[in-house]
């Protein structure tokens, strides 16, 4: 199996090779994750954050043949180096809103399709390698670590609309690559996971809220057990987030930083 050392290209499937970025962190995992899609001619999925040593070892694997530089999001991690690997190869850029549905990359040897599928942030979009079914999941699906929805940018409504888009079993997913962590194989599996993880969360906070909980904070304290303190802005924003959604969806009201559940 592939490591996630940093700065080395591996061999993850015929058609791919991934490149870790010397970023580890608590919200990064190991590193972002560049995939270089293709042989004779490369898309570059994320070409990760503005790291020199980074751009390097990219175009080192992909050299000039790297026609496409395709980004997931606007986030640092994934797309801070894009600006500078562009200028090194002269590769077209790809992102959202300029490409957001359908074949955006079309070579002798591949396709890649992009899905807009918001939720992390507004402009995310994975990408399918449509000859070996791997999906560039970019931040909507991690391995190793907790995909941050936090409000305003993020939408809990439109990331499980998402989730249950990338479930179709029309897309007849094979793997997940994702934007941080290892190559996901059962991918099917780990959406429900993820869609039931999810939809676990609101339950309880209906419940915290339902058992007197009013602010953002004691709903937290209600329903993340073991809370490690470095963690707890990001527990407040997901509860936000929630909190959101379940006052669109009717089931709780919120104002002045008071939540309360309304019976549906
Ligand atoms: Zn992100």
């Amino acid at each position: 199996m592939a490591d996630l050392s940093p700065g080395v290209a591996s061999a993850i499937s015929p058609l791919v090779r991934r490149i870790v970025a010397p970023n580890a962190g608590p919200l990064t995992g190991a590193g972002s994750n560049t995939y270089l899609v293709g042989v004779d001619e490369i898309v570059v999925v994320d070409p990760g954050p503005a790291i020199a040593s980074h751009v390097e070892a990219i175009v080192g694997c992909g050299g000039d043949r790297i026609r496409w530089i395709a980004v997931t999001h606007a986030h640092a991690d994934h797309a801070g180096a894009a600006a500078a690997l562009a200028e090194r190869t002269g590769a077209e850029l790809l992102a959202f809103p300029a490409i957001a549905e359908g074949l955006v990359v079309e070579s002798t040897e591949f396709g890649v399709l992009a899905m807009h599928t918001p939720g992390h942030s507004p402009d995310h979009v994975c990408y399918l390698l449509e000859e070996e079914r791997m999906l560039f999941s970019g931040d909507t699906v991690l391995d190793g670590s907790t995909v941050m929805i936090a409000p305003p940018e993020g939408d809990m409504a439109a990331y499980l609309a998402s989730l249950e888009r990338l479930s179709s079993r029309r897309l007849r997913l094979r793997t997940i690559a994702p934007g941080h962590g290892r190559l996901i194989d059962d991918p099917a599996a780990r959406l429900a996971g993820y869609l039931a993880h999810r939809l676990e969360r609101e339950a309880s906070i209906v419940a915290a809220l339902e058992a007197g909980a009013v602010t953002i904070d004691q709903v937290v304290d209600a329903v993340y057990v073991d809370l490690h303190a470095t963690l707890r802005d990001a527990a407040a924003a997901t509860v936000h987030a929630h909190l959101i959604k379940l006052a669109a969806d009717g089931r709780a009201t919120g104002t002045d930083g008071a939540w309360h559940a309304r019976a549906a």
